[in-house]
């Protein structure tokens, strides 16, 4: 290997990291594909673990003085995977049935 092969490996692992990088900060969730809010509460589904914005699965999200566990369903199924097993209109959980109401 010449110097000046090494020299391309090298800018090229810098590269390759700078993008690792942006791909990280650049993370997206939920449906509607924002980066993670600190004033959006969220859950996870629990069959492809992304993660998705109260509002926006119609969720009612926990209060003030509620804990997360306790309003989050059991387990939760998100849009996306409801339609992925084909079952976009049934109803999933007990508690707010539009979780599943997205076609
Ligand atoms: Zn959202
Ligand atoms: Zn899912």
């Amino acid at each position: 290997m010449t110097a000046a092969d090494q020299g391309i490996a090298c800018v090229q692992m810098i590269l390759r990291q700078a993008v690792m990088l942006m791909q990280e900060s650049a993370k997206i969730y939920c449906l509607c594909r924002q980066p993670y809010d600190e004033l959006r509460p969220m859950l996870s589904c629990d069959h492809c673990n992304d993660w998705f914005h109260y509002d926006c699965t119609g969720l009612q999200p926990p209060g003030d003085n509620e804990d997360d566990d306790e309003v989050a369903p059991a387990e939760y199924r998100c849009p996306k995977c409801c339609i992925q097993v084909g079952n976009a209109t049934r109803i999933f959980n007990t508690t707010p049935a539009t979780a599943c109401m997205l076609r």
